[in-house]
């Protein structure tokens, strides 16, 4: 038998007091990872119990095949009416699929309707045709239970024609809480303008925002920003049609990434293989259009890239719902919006109120609140890009400009202190694993052996999975402190004593802060040693200063000049330092 968690077992209770009190339209609302199956099978377990009947809709074999497993687990006899399986119409519980019940029962004699006191039917927030409204027509005399996980039509209205209640599971910040999501962590590198592109029916007209969309600059920046984010993670990508996923997956595969694309026509058994290659980590990309928003699981999946903008809240948090599921080493999800999502619906933990009011729409306070900039906004956090509310940047820790007389320099941390990183100790996962991708980036770098990084990160009290060693490596960053512990030892046999801070090491900071978020990691690095190299006082801080200065300006001149200026720049202010020379 399946033990429920405690909300779904309240989820439950609830559904049944609604029940007594003889409402008859209930709309179950729970978000992707929250068990809407389990709660399912719970009730239906209930209900057999009794000697009631139950009938549970689904257009999607997946679901179907779902449930029936749920129902399996908690010891419920049952039919399944769906195409090439063995009907078993004794059965109190049918599990059906709408098409083949609607075939079968409706347009044919081929079965009689099952008789049912309750009818449980998912995705409810669609408007299907009218095959479904037809079947629940055919039962005016049972309980309905729909069940969604954005209980709103595509304008953002409520669905109070179909349903007197709604019950809430709850939403996906509680569930990330309780362990059930992942958090998510989101790069808004583009925001497209979509200014003049009609809206029909509630979203864009797909064939001008896929003229909009669907151009080489903004596919290239597609997979370049997953290159810098995506830290070759199991992605899936929303395009916004055929031509446009086609586009994004040949774009992967030049790059050398393995990549797929689904959509509607892509063959049931093909899809299922792509999908296993993709959650076996076979493939690393899959870009679809329109196939993947719901009644799919694929928990592996760690990145999630939203190239279609929509006007539907519903549709947004579908897409994104595909990617927080927890898995085996995944600790968040990087989601990649390329199409302004975030920026007009929010970010996918924030607090949704959903509403049956048909004249009403569903509201996500905190963010209506931020575009009326009542409250923070939504902004790229300047040192790792992440989408933040407001400072302390939740992933890097980068906050704006603290009080140099706050900061103290710590053995081997400079870049992380002027950095304005503040936590070293009780690394997040992700960032666990970038450490320790750096620290073999410095090794491969050093000459030195694997084994280096990872008794490093043993020091830093965390032991590297295995499997991490098939991640590229990445380029030191001044924030690793494991970095400079042995750059320290090799640049310096003596450590000057450390005094207060000076007004040489104000402005040292306030210089490296200027290029500190310079995108070429190449001016990073170096300002970063060249600090280093001022703190053991082999360098002269006025000299650095003027350095640093040269090259944040000189970075900023990168748009200007073209970036080979730039490094001949960079190249010219370092010419006369050379710090392999100084160990
Ligand atoms: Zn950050």
């Amino acid at each position: 038998m399946i033990v429920l968690h405690q909300f779904q077992q309240e989820a439950v209770a609830e559904i049944e007091r609604h029940i007594a009190e003889r409402r008859r339209r209930l709309l179950l609302v729970a978000p992707t990872g929250s068990g809407k199956t389990v709660i399912a099978s719970e009730l239906i377990r209930r209900w057999v119990a009794q000697y009631r009947r139950v009938l549970f809709l689904a257009h999607r074999r997946e679901i179907i095949m779902q449930t029936s497993a749920k129902l399996v687990a908690n010891g419920v006899r049952h039919g399944i009416v769906m195409a090439n399986v063995d009907p078993r119409p004794m059965e109190l519980v049918q599990v059906a699929s709408i098409d083949t019940l609607h075939v079968r029962g409706v347009r044919s004699d081929a079965m009689d309707l099952p008789p049912a006191d309750l009818v449980i039917f998912d995705e409810a927030h669609r408007a299907r045709g009218r095959t479904r409204e037809h079947l629940i027509g055919l039962y005016p005399n049972a309980v309905l239970l729909g069940m969604t996980a954005t209980p709103c039509r595509g304008d953002g209205r409520g669905l109070g024609n179909l349903f007197d209640v709604m019950v809430e599971a709850p939403q996906i910040a509680e569930l990330i809480v309780g362990g059930f999501l992942v958090k998510s962590r989101v790069y808004a590198p583009i925001d497209p303008d979509l200014k003049g592109i009609k809206v029909q029916q509630g979203d864009y007209v797909i064939s001008q925002l896929a003229g909009r969309m669907n151009t080489e600059r903004l596919v290239g920046d597609l997979v370049e920003h997953w290159h810098k984010h995506g830290e070759n993670r199991r992605t899936i990508v929303f395009a916004v049609d055929v031509a446009h996923s086609v586009a994004i997956r040949n774009q992967f595969l030049g790059a050398g990434v393995p990549a797929e694309h689904l959509d509607g026509e892509t063959p049931i058994p093909e899809r299922a293989t792509i999908l296993a290659r993709l959650a076996g980590g076979k493939i690393k990309v899959v870009s679809n259009c329109m196939v993947l928003t719901e009644g799919w699981d694929c928990p592996p999946v760690g990145c999630c890239i939203l190239g279609r903008p929509t006007k539907q809240m519903g549709l947004f948090r579908q897409m994104v719902g595909r990617a927080l599921r927890p898995a085996d080493g995944k600790s968040d999800c990087v989601i990649l919006d390329h199409s302004g999502a975030v920026f007009r619906h929010g970010l996918p933990e924030d607090h949704v109120e959903w509403t049956l009011d048909v004249d009403k729409r569903a509201a996500t306070p905190a963010h209506e609140k931020r575009k009326a900039s009542k409250g923070p906004t939504l902004h790229e956090c300047p040192s790792c890009k992440t989408v933040i509310i407001k400072p302390p940047c939740y992933h890097c820790g980068w906050e704006p400009k603290p009080r140099a007389r706050d900061v103290e320099f710590e053995d081997g941390q400079l870049g992380l202190v002027v950095g304005g990183k503040s936590r070293t100790e009780h690394l997040a996962q992700h960032e666990q694993l970038r450490f320790y991708r750096e620290l073999r980036g410095f090794a491969h770098e050093r000459g030195m052996k694997d084994g280096w990084a990872f008794h490093k990160c043993k020091e830093k009290g965390f032991t590297p999975p295995w499997a991490w060693k098939d991640y590229p490596l990445l380029e030191p960053s001044p924030g690793n402190a494991g970095v400079g512990q042995i750059e320290n030892h090799r640049l310096c046999q003596t450590q000057t004593a450390r005094g207060g801070m000076t007004t040489q090491d104000h402005e040292l900071i306030e210089a490296w802060r200027a290029v500190a978020n310079a995108k070429l990691t190449e001016f990073r690095r170096q300002c970063w040693r060249l600090a280093l190299l001022v703190r053991q006082g082999f360098v002269d801080k006025t000299a650095a200063v003027d350095r640093l200065y040269e090259i944040a300006i000189a970075h900023a001149l990168v748009r200007a000049l073209g970036e080979d200026r730039v490094e001949a720049i960079i190249a010219e202010a370092f010419a006369s330092a050379n710090f392999r020379e100084v160990a």
